[in-house]
């Protein structure tokens, strides 16, 4: 059993390690302007024609520690795919009824890109509404959710409250967890978290686990009409079961959190920082012109994949230098410097760099250290 830092709950790692990782203080040089948040959380989604048929459902939360995951529609002659499902059944029944206002058509598959519960938990949704609807996902996914997966739901479900109740304190002392003053932004952001959190531990405990029933290794491509819907494993990346649902015809990449805007998710153990860098340059090898991530907006070319590919090129690199020179993590941990990646992922922002400090400070640089021990 992994310890408490090593656990990875899921693109929702917050709750141990936000208060794990503290961060030096930064001061904002500027706030941002959040968007007005919704009156329903679950329903806190655009619709977004793609091509054809083909529809991004795109989460508008702030970025912050707890996210949802975006899904696709791709809608076929005879029935419709959906790639993702929520972080909890009532966001997914709203992700339904937004379906229906499209198409009265069945849903004969889901395709999940990845184990974590953000992207599975509203599997039922779609098993109770269409007998018969089957569930592709990589083969590890279902060696996993049942393992690892319950652990990590459950460390999750129980570290929760602790989460919601540190941030709600944050809120009433207007203090950032960094313990200075809380910007307009981050209190935007935290109370997006909190809306977030209670949603799904409304349902957690009751959400039951829907496990592929299709496996992917490598690569299956599905032909409805003239639409190829091409489901590939490019390689290691955010998990060892990431999947991409690739439309060739159309263009258009869905991701999974192998893309993840406005931070990389990174997890110590389950991300490979090497293999990501790898990964990411056969995505773009696709060269989709659409690419939907887990989390965040539709990106229309491919420079984030390239700074993405870049971050964990840079990492790979300096720890692996720091391993050559001898250095423990601790020591790695100083001398590799991210400062002009903070840069541009996170400019000047507080959430952003909380983030870029949680995301991939901490958890990337000791995956990435830990790689290069083993091949050094
Ligand atoms: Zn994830």
């Amino acid at each position: 059993m992994p310890s408490k830092q090593a656990i990875w709950f899921g693109c929702a790692t917050m709750l141990f390690s936000a208060l794990l990782f503290r961060q030096p203080a930064v001061s904002s040089a500027q706030d941002q302007t959040p968007r007005a948040a919704t009156s329903n959380p679950a329903r806190n989604f655009d619709v977004q024609k793609l091509a054809e048929g083909v529809y991004a459902v795109v989460r508008q939360d702030l970025p912050g520690l707890m996210v949802d995951a975006n899904n696709v529609f791709i809608i076929n002659d005879e029935d419709v795919i959906v790639v993702d499902a929520n972080g909890a059944p009532a966001i997914t029944k709203e992700v339904l009824a937004a379906l229906r206002k499209l198409t009265s058509k069945p849903v004969k598959y889901v395709i999940n890109t990845h184990y974590h519960d953000d992207h599975i938990r509203g599997n039922q949704v779609y098993r109770d509404a269409f007998p018969g609807v089957e569930f592709i996902g990589h083969a590890f996914a279902r060696e996993y959710l049942p393992n690892q997966g319950a652990a990590n739901r459950k460390d999750f479900l129980e570290g929760a409250p602790d989460f919601r109740d540190t941030i709600k304190d944050s809120l009433a002392k207007n203090k950032n967890l960094r313990g200075t003053d809380l910007t307009a932004e981050e209190r935007a952001s935290y109370e997006s978290d909190i809306r977030l959190v209670d949603l799904v531990l409304r349902e957690g405990a009751q959400a039951q686990t829907v496990l592929p029933t299709i496996t992917v290794t490598d690569r299956l491509t599905l032909y409805r009409g003239k639409r190829v819907i091409d489901i590939r494993h490019l390689g290691h990346g955010h998990t060892a079961a990431d999947l991409v649902v690739h439309l060739p015809e159309e263009k258009i990449a869905i991701t999974g959190d192998l893309v993840v805007w406005p931070v990389p998710l990174v997890g110590n153990p389950q991300s490979k920082i090497g293999a990501w860098a790898a990964t990411l340059e056969k995505l773009r090898g696709l060269q989709p012109s659409v690419i939907v991530p887990g989390h965040g907006p539709v990106l229309r070319d491919d420079s984030y994949l390239k700074l993405l590919a870049d971050l964990f090129g840079s990492l790979q690199r300096q720890t692996a230098a720091a391993v050559t020179r001898g250095e423990t993590l601790e020591q790695a941990r100083k001398s590799v410097n991210l400062d002009e990646f903070r840069r541009q992922f996170a400019g000047d922002s507080p959430v952003r760099r909380f983030s870029f400090g949680m995301y991939v400070v901490g958890p990337a640089v000791a995956a990435a250290y830990r790689e290069a021990k083993e091949t050094h």
